[in-house]
């Protein structure tokens, strides 16, 4: 990727003001104002914690990135970064039915690191819990060793209702999901080839999901009996529902044919439908229903079976058994 190509991607991690040559009150001088007032903030960040007004069931969830690992600098931005970083951290919120209410965020990077990336960075954070209606409670900043980069995000969300666990899912009914298949792997599998704009609506869905954060209260409050976000793959996320809730689901490949289509062109028909079966970090919502209730936006995409004599609970693809199983942090590929 060129310079002036990864220039359009906003400031790069070093190069301009290094973190080094700023105390951290004038750091935090610079991040604080970049921060939306949250609707149910009590106390600002800025003293020693903040304080806010919350339901007496309050959701909590956690989601560290580290450079190198996560992303690359060549590939995103501090703003895509702060975006995405976020964004999966309410999809969590969202897939227990819940709705985001506030955001804790730490940074811990090399001193090298440029003022221009954390403030880039800050803008992309600050982007995506302004359009939620998230505070932003203050975090923490420490340094690290060099070229070491890594975001930690920690959300908090109210619960109005009962929780939506994956462990609900029961025979008859409908497998359902809100949001797009594949297209944040198709653009990591772009960003790989070097061409991000074959097909510049994945690449953007790779750098910067949007989790359809209002569908998880309404699935919620719409019956929904089991619900997650698709962080790691149709199958390997949807294998979770099955087993949590000791039941089969068996995906309808004729259901999928709009997302593989929508890859095909770029990708060819046999990548197309590795990303829309097995492509993490699209942060969709998936869920099961009963049969007749789907509400507004969801679309059915399979059935739940009870498991059968000798049968172990398990996602299926037309009835049957598939190979693919989504990206695993831990295993070696
Ligand atoms: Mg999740």
């Amino acid at each position: 990727m060129s310079n002036a190509r990864r220039s359009e991607r906003g400031p790069m991690m070093t190069g301009g003001t290094p973190l080094r040559s700023l105390d951290e009150e004038e750091l935090l001088g610079h991040i604080f104002p970049a921060f939306p007032p949250g609707a149910d903030l009590v106390v600002a960040p800025g003293d020693d914690a903040a304080v806010l007004r919350t339901s007496d069931r309050t959701i909590a969830t956690t989601d560290t990135v580290v450079l190198g690992r996560d992303w690359l600098d060549a590939w995103s931005s501090g703003a895509d970064i702060g975006h995405k970083v976020v964004a999966q951290n309410l999809a969590d919120v969202a897939a227990m039915g819940g709705v985001p209410t506030g955001v804790l965020v730490t940074l811990v990077a090399d001193p090298e690191l440029s003022l221009e990336w954390v403030l880039d960075h800050v803008r992309g954070l600050a982007e995506v819990c302004t359009a939620a209606g998230v505070a932003v409670l203050g975090g923490d900043l420490s340094s690290a060793p060099p070229g070491v980069v890594m975001v930690s995000v920690t959300a908090l969300g109210r619960l109005d209702g009962e929780p939506v666990l994956r462990s609900g899912a029961r025979p008859g009914d409908v497998l359902a999901v809100h949001g797009s298949l594949g297209l944040a792997d198709a653009g990591l599998r772009l960003l790989q080839a070097d061409a991000p704009d074959r097909l510049p609506e994945a690449t953007e869905r790779q750098r910067r999901p949007e989790p359809p954060l209002a569908a998880g209260p309404q699935a919620a409050a719409g019956g929904a009996t089991a619900m997650l976000d698709v962080s790691d793959g149709l199958l390997r996320d949807g294998g979770r529902i099955a087993r949590a809730s000791r039941v089969v689901l068996d995906l309808d490949l004729s259901a999928l044919v709009p997302d593989v289509d929508a890859l095909a062109d770029v990708l060819g028909a046999e990548q197309a439908l590795d990303c829309v079966l097995a492509g993490g970090e699209e942060h969709s919502l998936l869920a099961t229903f009963p049969a007749g209730v789907l509400p507004a936006g969801w679309r059915a995409i399979g059935t739940v079976r009870a498991v059968r004599d000798d049968e172990a609970p398990a996602i299926l693809v037309g009835g049957r058994v598939v190979t693919h199983t989504g990206w695993d942090h831990f295993r070696a590929t």
